[in-house]
């Protein structure tokens, strides 16, 4: 009865149906009962639930509940990045986009599960142990937001927050069959979000329907005094109403088919693609047009990506020293000592490979090769993209080139863990914002959930710089003719 999205239980709030406690409270049950570790039968999607019935709540977000990201700082709550150096870190502020959130009537109900640092694509890599798929608890939810996908997922949360460095938004919403934003960079202020890689990070919603994610978006962008890189967006997030794409100029760039012959392995599922491309045909019937651009460095994004974002992380993850917040390693020997254990104890191993990548990617004598490098193919990635939007309106790719796939599959491997943003780090070199919506389920025999009828599929939808109007239109327009059944895997 209130398994509502979160625009239709504001409409019944205001009118009276349904009270804000009353949801609360519906929410804190469900989060409470399964979102916990997976040995008492939860989906281990949430690292803390509120206790208690939250106080009445003024504003247009009418008291409505939201899970937010373990990293979003959270005044008073643990904060901890999916990290064991942080474990038990009560910041002393609030994030402003959650702030704002708060402030435009939104309730914090819970904090979730991420890959540690958010460095992951399958959330296997948190010091808490990996969230659950709800469509198949054999599968990862995807990463590095997949506590927070689950949790819309499978209902424990009407909506939530998120942050996607290079598809942590957006790959975890595929793969949990919800939508997700990554907004254009800066239109989110990033304050009190625990950095991974600065100039790529940015914070979105992860909803169950378009409608929702462009009221998220709308309470929480504009610039912030606290984060310099923050932007006043041009405009007021709208609702979104269309129903058709007449007009509507689609580019499928020809280098983002397929990872390719330069990625081992690494090809499109049938499933993916057949969804993929009944997706296209859907969008010529709303009369949009569809045709191939070309985005000449974008195979190149994954490499410049591992780069950029490992030597980024290097720096940031410098002031974990046990010294300041979180953990401190306590049979040390001296200062460096200190230093050294807490961070050799306090780290897990995906976080130890990115750190050491990265200062050996910005040391002396190797930084023009590498860093350097990755830059100039990061301008140039960015340069195809506003060729590519002369002649489209938006560029449309699968989200990943795999359903969710088995807990334990890609562990072993990073790089193929990696290809997994394969579709999406072009985006975010780019800093230009990107939907994912599902758009169906896969068919082939071995991604079958428990549900039958397949795992979802994603589409992402590209803009240019401050298009989220017009993307947010045309994932509405997609979302009412695909029909996808959302609600399948609540538990
Ligand atoms: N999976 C990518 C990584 O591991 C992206 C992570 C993210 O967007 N936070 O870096």
């Amino acid at each position: 009865m209130l398994d509502l999205s979160a625009s239709a239980a504001i409409a019944e709030i205001e009118a009276g149906d349904l009270s804000a406690a009353e949801l609360f409270a519906f929410y804190r049950r469900r989060a409470a009962e399964h979102g916990g570790d997976v040995e008492g039968g939860g989906l281990n999607c949430l690292t803390w639930v509120a206790e208690g019935v939250a106080d009445a709540s003024d504003g247009p977000l009418a008291g409505v509940p939201l899970a937010v990201k373990d990293l979003f700082c959270t005044k008073g709550v643990p904060s901890q990045s999916g990290s064991h150096i942080l474990q038990g870190y009560r910041p002393p502020y609030t994030a402003t986009a959650v702030k704002r959130l708060e402030t435009a009537g939104a309730t914090l109900l819970a904090k979730a599960n991420q890959d540690e640092f958010a460095m992951g694509s399958s959330n296997e890599n948190s010091a808490f142990g990996p969230a659950l798929n709800p469509w198949d608890r054999g599968r990862v939810p995807g990463g590095s937001s997949g506590g927070s996908a689950a949790a819309v997922a499978a209902g424990l949360a009407p909506w939530a927050l998120g942050t996607d460095t290079g598809g942590s938004i957006r790959q975890p919403a595929a793969m949990c069959g919800i939508v997700g934003l990554k907004p254009t960079y800066g239109a989110i202020s990033r304050y009190g979000m625990i950095a991974f890689a600065s100039s790529l990070d940015q914070a979105g919603p992860l909803t169950r329907d378009v409608t929702d994610a462009a009221l998220l978006l709308k309470h929480m962008i504009g610039r912030d005094r606290c984060d310099a890189t923050s932007l006043q967006f041009p405009q007021e997030i709208e609702r979104p109403r269309a129903e058709r794409l007449d007009g509507v100029r689609l580019g499928v760039p020809a280098e983002l088919q397929n990872p390719g012959a330069d990625f081992a392995g690494a090809e499109v599922e049938p499933s993916v693609r057949a969804a993929f491309d009944r997706a296209l045909a859907l969008a010529q019937e709303l009369g949009a047009s569809v045709q191939e651009v070309h985005l000449p460095h974008a195979a190149h994004a994954l490499s410049a990506y591992y780069i950029l974002s490992s030597s980024e992380a290097s720096s940031n993850l410098a002031r974990f020293d046990g010294v300041r917040y979180g953990v401190r390693a306590t049979d040390s020997t001296g200062l460096l000592d200190m230093y050294t254990r807490t961070r050799h104890d306090g780290f897990g191993a995906e976080v130890k490979r990115r750190i050491m990548l990265g200062t050996y990617a910005l040391s002396s004598g190797y930084y023009d090769a590498y860093y350097g490098r990755a830059q100039r193919v990061r301008t140039k990635i960015a340069e195809d993209f506003r060729t590519a939007f002369a002649d489209v309106d938006l560029i449309v790719t699968p989200t990943s080139a795999n359903v969710a796939f088995a807990l334990g599959e890609k562990t072993a491997d990073p790089w193929s863990m990696y290809l997994s943003d394969f579709f999406t780090v072009p985006m975010s070199l780019a800093g230009i914002p990107a939907i994912s919506i599902p758009c169906g389920l896969s068919e082939s025999s071995d991604a079958v959930g428990p549900h039958g009828g397949g795992l979802p599929v994603g589409l992402q939808i590209a803009g240019p710089a401050f298009s989220e109007n017009r993307l947010l239109d045309a994932a509405h327009a997609l979302e009412q003719a695909i029909g996808f059944p959302e609600g399948r895997a609540r538990v």
